[in-house]
């Protein structure tokens, strides 16, 4: 990925002394950057392909101070870039080079207000890291379904507004399906309060999902309440090795009755991209290997603890196996027998980014197709892409129970960057243009960002283009917040 050729148009209102002074009037010298030097982490992107530019990286403490940010850029025209984690593979919090105003950042907002057991719900800061409030939730004994491999650093703000996928789609749907409510900032500085706890509430048009997913452009999350689900007690990780992804879809489908609907997960990967990841991520095993290029990591989980003499999730998950072994569509399999076990499954699979930033120069496609069309999409997507680049390397995985396919690609051995480069406009047409036959989608859960602010407006329907960028204008009319990505206004 690169910064596109044609730049759109942003706001360049430079930040002059006096609004450098009304910034450190409001978040004090702390919450203030301002040196190439600390700037530098904040307007580099995780994948380290995108560099961008600021007039200083604000940190706010609170809503308040967040508000007054925002009405200050407001009254002069400062464009202004949020960003949470900093984790997101599109290039949404990444500044363009030419931004000359703030990028404002929610680490600071951190707290966790309520934490509700009876109501199952919890009300947190925009800048709560995921894992922690996993934790949270934990220790009340219940569970934030949210997961994802940048866990530890991403910020929940920022999973709201990418509506963040992860393992746990299948079973509690994604980041949007776990709100009750939201406060966030408008682009003039208002701060609209919707943190309500209310499971139904049919008061007019439902706007906080008009922020979810909207990358920072419509305003910024400052607080959300989160639900939650009683916490998994008898939980069993098992790895797959199967015929093929058309057996993979059988054997999700037959899971379903089998684990009495106590599927969490089931993530497809090939062989390839565990090879890679073994390659990158230290101290994760193989658990197994089959003469199968394709393997399932399929995981039960039941809230209901488990008696003495009753059966739990791992006896049926055995049965399960033996039956689908039985039935050829499961070539070998082995159970997670501890904590331990299971957990270096869930390595491999999470550790497929970070392996894919040490490989090298590649390809990934980020996209989705009805459950059922997901074999289909592999064989024909690959013939399309190796009749352009033979020596390509594909290491297909996703979370098939969602019919998200990471559709990714090493580049050939020894080929850099710029040469690879060069095929990357033809490949990713023929990608996208196959997902949009088949009625998919070519973002799933990473959103647009950057990368993909072309792709959408070349494949979104011109009504539903006008109607996103009438949101916009509405909300945002000088293009302040977050301009130049997702949409070109
Ligand atoms: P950032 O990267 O900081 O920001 C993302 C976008 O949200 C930007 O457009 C930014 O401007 C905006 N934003 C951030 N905070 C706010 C806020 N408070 N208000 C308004 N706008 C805001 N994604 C998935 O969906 N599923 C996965 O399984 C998954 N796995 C990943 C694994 C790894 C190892 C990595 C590195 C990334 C993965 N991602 C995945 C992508 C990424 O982690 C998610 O998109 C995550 O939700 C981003 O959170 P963040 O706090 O890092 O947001």
């Amino acid at each position: 990925a690169a910064f596109p050729s044609s730049v759109p148009t942003i706001p360049t209102a430079p930040l002059t002394a006096r609004i450098r002074d009304a910034l450190r009037a409001i978040v004090g010298e702390k919450g203030l950057i301002e040196d190439e030097h600390g700037m530098q982490p904040y307007v580099t992107d995780w994948r380290g392909l995108l560099v961008g530019g600021a007039g200083a990286v604000v940190r706010p403490g609170s809503t308040e101070e967040v508000s007054k940010v925002v009405r200050l850029c407001h009254q002069h025209g400062v464009a202004i870039v949020p960003q949470g984690g900093n984790t997101g593979l599109m290039g949404g919090a990444t500044p363009w080079p030419a931004h000359t105003g703030i990028l404002l950042s929610l680490g600071r907002m951190n707290r966790v207000f309520d934490v509700d057991p009876v109501g199952y719900a919890m009300t947190v800061e925009a800048g709560c890291v995921l894992q922690t409030l996993q934790e949270t939730a934990s220790q009340h004994d219940r569970f934030l379904p949210l997961s994802l491999g940048a866990q530890g650093s991403c910020m929940i703000g920022g999973n709201l507004s990418t509506n963040a996928g992860g393992v746990q789609v299948l079973r509690y749907g994604n980041a949007r399906n776990l709100v009750l409510g939201l406060e966030v900032v408008l682009p003039n500085g208002d701060v609209w309060d919707g943190l309500r706890a209310l499971k139904k509430d049919n008061t007019g048009y439902d706007l906080k999902h008009l922020f979810m997913g909207a990358e920072g452009t419509l305003g910024i999350i400052t607080k959300a309440v989160l639900k939650l689900w009683p916490a998994p007690k008898d939980i069993c990780t098992a790895w797959l090795a199967v015929r093929d992804p058309s057996a993979a879809l059988e054997i999700l489908s037959e899971a379903h009755a089998a684990s009495e609907d106590n599927v969490g997960s089931c993530e497809l990967m090939s062989r390839s991209a565990i090879d890679m990841i073994l390659r990158h991520i230290p101290g994760v095993q193989d658990p197994l290997r089959a003469d199968t290029p394709w393997y399932l990591l399929l995981e039960w989980s039941s809230a209901r603890a488990r008696r003495d003499g009753t059966e739990g999730m791992s006896e049926k998950m055995e049965q399960f196996l033996a039956d689908q072994l039985e039935a050829g569509r499961v070539l070998d399999a082995a159970i997670g027998q501890s904590v331990g076990q299971s957990r270096n499954m869930w390595r491999i699979r999470e550790g497929a980014a970070a392996a894919s930033r040490a490989e090298g120069p590649g390809l990934s496609y980020d996209v989705s197709v009805a459950i059922s069309k997901i074999p289909d999409f592999i064989d024909k997507g690959l013939k399309a892409v190796l009749d352009i680049l033979p020596s390509i390397r594909p290491y297909p995985l996703g979370h098939i129970g969602d019919g998200n396919l990471h559709f990714s690609f090493m580049g050939p051995v020894g080929m850099d960057q710029q040469t690879l480069n060069q095929y990357t406009a033809a490949i990713t047409r023929a990608v996208n243009d196959l997902v949009t036959s088949m009625g998919g989608s070519i973002s799933a859960e990473h959103g647009i960002g950057i990368d993909k602010l072309d792709e959408l407006s070349h494949y979104r329907s011109k009504t539903e283009l006008d109607i996103m960028r009438t949101i916009k204008r509405a909300l945002d009319p000088q293009n302040i917040m977050n301009p130049g990505k997702v949409l070109r206004v």
